[in-house]
C-alpha cells in the first residue's frame, strides 16, 4: 500500500527532523523542496541562480519552479510512499499536488500539522546546523553532536549553518508562512486530512505523536 503524507508547519517547526525518522523507520521517500532548491543553488544551474536571492531574503520561490521540481521527482516513481516536507506552501501548489498524485492513481493520506510558537521558532532556527554530507539536522542546545564538530550519523566534519537562518530572514519567512501557507490548514481541514501535533514537545515525544498517526494509516 502506498502512503503519502505532508508535513506542514512554519520554518523551524521540526518537519525535516521528523521526516528523517520516517525515512529510516518506515522506508518512505522524503521530498523536501527546500533541499532540492539548495541543491540547485550549489550545482550552479540557471534555476539555482534565479532562486538564490529570493531564498536568502526568506521569500517564497515561484509556484511553477517548485511544482516543476516535485513533478520531476514523482515521475521517477518507485516509492512505497512520499513525505512532502515544505511542499505545498501555497494553495496553487496544493492543487497541483492533488492533480499530480491523481494522475498516478494516488492521493494524500494525512497532513501532519506541526504546531510551534513563534518564540520557539526563533530559538530553533538560530541554533540549527546540518551535516553537509548526510543531511542530519542538529541544534546547539536541543540536539548537539555527541563529539563537537563531527556528525553522529556519518562521521563527516562538514557541519554547516544555512545562509537564511538569521533573525532578519526568519521574520520574512514567518510572514510568508502566515500569509501564503497557513491557508492550507483550512484547505486540508475541509478535506478531513488535517492531523495536528504538538510540535512544542521534545523531539522524541513529537516522534511518538507522528508514529501514532502513521500507525493509524496502516504503516
Ligand atoms: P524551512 O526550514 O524554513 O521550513 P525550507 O528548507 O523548507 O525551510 O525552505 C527554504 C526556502 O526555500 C524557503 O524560505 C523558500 O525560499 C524556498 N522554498 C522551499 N520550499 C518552497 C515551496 N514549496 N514554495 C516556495 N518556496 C519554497
Ligand atoms: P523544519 O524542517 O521544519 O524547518 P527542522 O527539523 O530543521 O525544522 O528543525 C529546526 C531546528 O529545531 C533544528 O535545529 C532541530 O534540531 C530542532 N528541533 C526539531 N524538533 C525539535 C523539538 N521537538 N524540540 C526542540 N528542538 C527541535
Ligand atoms: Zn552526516
Amino acid at each position: 500500500m502506498t502512503i503519502n503524507i505532508i508535513l506542514l508547519g512554519p520554518p523551524g517547526a521540526g518537519k525535516g527532523t521528523q521526516a528523517r525518522t520516517l525515512v529510516e523507520e518506515r522506508g518512505l521517500v522524503q521530498l523536501s523542496t527546500g533541499d532540492m532548491l539548495r541543491e540547485a543553488r550549489s550545482s550552479g544551474t540557471e534555476m539555482g541562480r534565479r532562486v538564490s536571492e529570493v531564498m536568502d531574503k526568506g521569500q517564497l520561490v515561484t509556484d511553477d519552479i517548485v511544482i516543476g521540481l516535485i513533478r520531476e521527482r514523482l515521475e521517477t516513481g518507485g516509492a512505497a510512499g512520499f513525505i512532502f516536507d515544505g511542499f505545498p506552501r501555497t494553495l496553487p501548489q496544493a492543487d497541483a499536488l492533488t492533480e499530480l498524485l491523481d494522475g498516478m492513481g494516488q492521493s494524500i493520506d494525512a497532513v501532519i500539522e506541526m504546531q510551534v510558537d513563534d518564540a520557539a521558532l526563533v530559538d530553533r532556527i538560530s541554533g540549527r546546523y546540518t551535516c553537509g554530507n548526510c543531511g542530519e539536522v542538529y541544534h546547539d542546545t536541543t540536539r548537539p553532536t555527541a563529539a563537537p564538530g563531527v556528525c553522529d550519523h556519518c562521521g563527516s566534519t562538514d557541519l554547516k549553518r544555512r545562509a537564511d537562518d538569521n533573525a532578519e530572514s526568519l521574520k520574512t519567512r514567518l510572514l510568508e508562512y502566515y500569509k501564503k501557507t497557513s491557508p492550507l490548514i483550512g484547505y486540508y481541514y475541509a478535506r478531513k486530512q488535517l492531523r495536528p501535533v504538538d510540535g512544542m514537545a521534545d523531539m522524541a515525544e513529537v516522534g511518538q505523536q507522528v508514529a501514532a498517526i502513521m500507525d493509524g494509516l496502516g504503516r
